[in-house]
């Protein structure tokens, strides 16, 4: 709003005419002019000078400001307005009585905020400028609105970075995984690489690693991580994973049950968090995965956890099942069916590989090479079933004479082999006939009554005594089995030391 009435400025300007008058009209008209509204205070609270301006920011009336207003009616009119409170107003009039400067913010009925900044003269009194900062303070508000959403999407860009990360270090981790399990060529190695694998990945757990034995009615302890204890078996029974075919979580504070190999471990110590995953091949259960976090492990920590140790279950499966198959393929070609003794094609490549080091090593094996005692009339007596039930319990025979090292093997039929690695003539000898002599005890049970006992002849040849070659020692191995047939059976003959006339037919 624009004034008529001079203000003091003008009044001043007026009286003194010539260049100074000029100064002062031009002082007048750049406060009139300027941005903010201007008011002077006299040391006693009198106005002695306001802009134009003033009016319009502080949205004055002509008759609310004027030279000469006491500011306590200035104030007065502020508080009726309700721009300011009435405590506000005398602590602006104690403030101004500091000789300090000062500042106060007003918010206008019409939404307006308006910053005053009064500051102190020489004389005493006071000049305060008012401000319009509404826009600046909008500014400010959108600027901080702004930057908070920028903060909320910059957040959530790094926390789906880190998700994003976290997730390619499991996936690598994972391949680094598989690689190594399909790397396994047995079900030890596996379980080293478990080992390792599981306390590198999930290092805060500790967790064992159980496979059903042979005979199914319990779970071997295979290994374990994170200073577990395994349990050298567990009852299937005793995991509910297990019990209940999928991954079972026990959570103390929840309504779940802990499962009997956990409760029951000796050496364990308190657990209220746990995870059993069940390991499955070929649609078969085959072992059993269990992974503890710490007690008051944080609940994400251990949620995610759990979930890579699932993902590591349903690899650890697969590898058991590749590494369970290719021990049945490889079973299955170099084991003979009937007895699970090695079969002929193992036999010989054991030979040549035993050779082979033996003639660096300038060391001695032997080989023995027996056959059963009027075999096909035994057959003829007591049935083809009998006479298997026969040459399983020389297989069984065979491998409690022969321990570690022994490389015993069906060569056909009613003949069998065994390798003895590092053995003298004498020694496979001596060996020979402790075989002999264990067979002749044997009885076999069939049909509820005792077969007749079996006999065998044995041939032994020893390398490089009898052959160089796995062919020759065959050969006299077999010669020296005639030899056994010839000199009536049932006995034990070196070869090179054959005696006896031709084996009967
Ligand atoms: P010898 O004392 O001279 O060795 O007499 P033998 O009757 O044992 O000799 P031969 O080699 O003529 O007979 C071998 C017999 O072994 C023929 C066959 O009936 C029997 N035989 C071979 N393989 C098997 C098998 O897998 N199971 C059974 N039950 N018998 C077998
Ligand atoms: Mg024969
Ligand atoms: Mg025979």
């Amino acid at each position: 709003m624009v004034i008529e009435t001079p203000n003091a400025f003008e009044q001043h300007a007026t009286a003194n005419g010539t260049a100074e008058q000029d100064l002062q009209a031009q002082m007048v008209d750049v406060l009139n002019q300027m941005e903010q509204g201007i008011l002077v205070w006299s040391p006693d609270g009198i106005c002695t000078l306001h802009n134009e301006r003033i009016f319009q920011v502080l949205e004055l009336g002509p008759q609310d400001l004027r030279v000469g207003m006491g500011r306590e009616a200035f104030l007065t009119h502020s508080v009726n307005q309700g721009v300011i409170s009435a405590e506000r107003k005398d602590e602006v009039q104690r403030l101004f009585q500091s000789g300090q400067p000062f500042h106060f913010d007003r918010n206008m009925a019409s939404g307006k905020v308006i910053s005053s900044f009064a500051r102190p003269l020489k004389d005493g009194g006071y000049v305060v400028t008012f401000t319009d900062i509404t826009q600046f303070r909008q500014d400010a508000a959108d600027l901080a609105a702004a930057k908070q959403v920028a903060e909320a999407a910059e957040q959530r860009a790094k926390d789906m970075l880190a998700k994003e990360q976290s997730w390619r270090a499991e996936v690598r981790a994972l391949a680094d995984l598989d690689e190594w399990l399909q790397c396994c060529k047995s079900l030890d190695e596996l379980f080293v690489v478990v080992e390792k694998f599981m306390s590198k990945a999930l290092p805060l757990t500790q967790g064992e690693l159980y496979i059903y034995s042979n005979s199914r009615d319990v779970l071997d302890g295979a290994c374990c991580w994170g200073g577990a204890h395994l349990h050298e078996h567990i009852a299937p029974d005793s995991c509910w994973a297990l019990r209940r075919g999928r991954g079972y979580r026990y959570d103390a504070s929840g309504f779940t049950f802990e499962c009997g190999h956990v409760a029951d471990h000796p050496l364990v110590r308190t657990v209220d968090d746990a995870l059993c995953i069940p390991i499955v091949a070929h649609g078969d259960t085959v072992g059993l995965l269990h992974v503890t976090y710490p007690p008051q492990t944080d609940k994400d920590t251990a949620k995610a956890g759990y979930e890579l140790a699932l993902q590591c279950g349903e690899h650890i499966s697969l590898a058991i099942a590749n590494v369970k198959l290719r021990d049945e393929l490889h079973d299955q070609s170099t084991r003979d069916p009937l007895t699970r003794l090695y079969n002929r094609r193992y036999f010989l490549e054991a030979m040549r590989a035993e050779q082979s080091m033996a003639s660096r090593k300038n060391t001695p094996f032997s080989l023995l090479s027996f056959d059963a005692d009027k075999f096909k009339a035994f057959n003829d007596n007591h049935g083809h079933d009998a006479g298997d039930m026969v040459l399983r319990a020389i297989s069984d025979k065979m491998q409690e004479v022969f321990h570690t090292g022994a490389i015993c093997c069906r060569f056909g039929g009613e003949e069998f082999s065994v390798l003895l690695p590092g053995a003298s003539s004498a020694v496979a000898t001596d060996a020979a006939e402790a075989l002999r002599a264990a067979i002749e005890d044997t009885t076999v049970q069939y049909s509820g009554g005792k077969l007749p006992g079996v006999t065998i002849s044995i041939g032994v040849a020893s390398f490089p005594d009898h052959g160089a070659l796995p062919q020759d020692l065959l050969n006299a191995a077999d010669r020296a089995l005639y030899a056994a047939k010839a000199a009536g059976r049932n006995c034990v003959r070196l070869a090179g030391q054959e005696t006896g006339s031709d084996p009967t037919p």
